[in-house]
């Protein structure tokens, strides 16, 4: 419900209780749900990583694909990737 278009949590607990099922940024949530698009960091369509993220979830290096996915979501193979 929180991902719908006008909903935003609006207490801190629900946050907590929701980063104890999965893990995920809050400095980042709340630059998605207050700031104005301009403002948002660049987030991976496909896995919710950026480059500031630790790489746990990447079997490699993380990199961008394109302005929405990164190479692991988009399935760039590593001889490219890595160019
Ligand atoms: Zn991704």
């Amino acid at each position: 419900m929180l991902e719908q278009p006008g909903n935003v949590a609006r207490k801190i607990k629900t946050l907590y209780a929701l980063q104890a099922v999965f893990p995920f940024d809050q400095a980042v949530y709340g630059q998605l749900a207050r700031e104005p698009a301009e403002h948002h960091p660049q987030v991976c369509r496909g896995c919710g990583c950026s480059e500031w993220d630790k790489d746990d979830r990447h079997a490699i290096r993380f990199a961008w694909s394109t302005d929405h996915s990164c190479v692991r979501c988009d399935g760039t193979p590593a001889a490219e990737r890595d160019q």
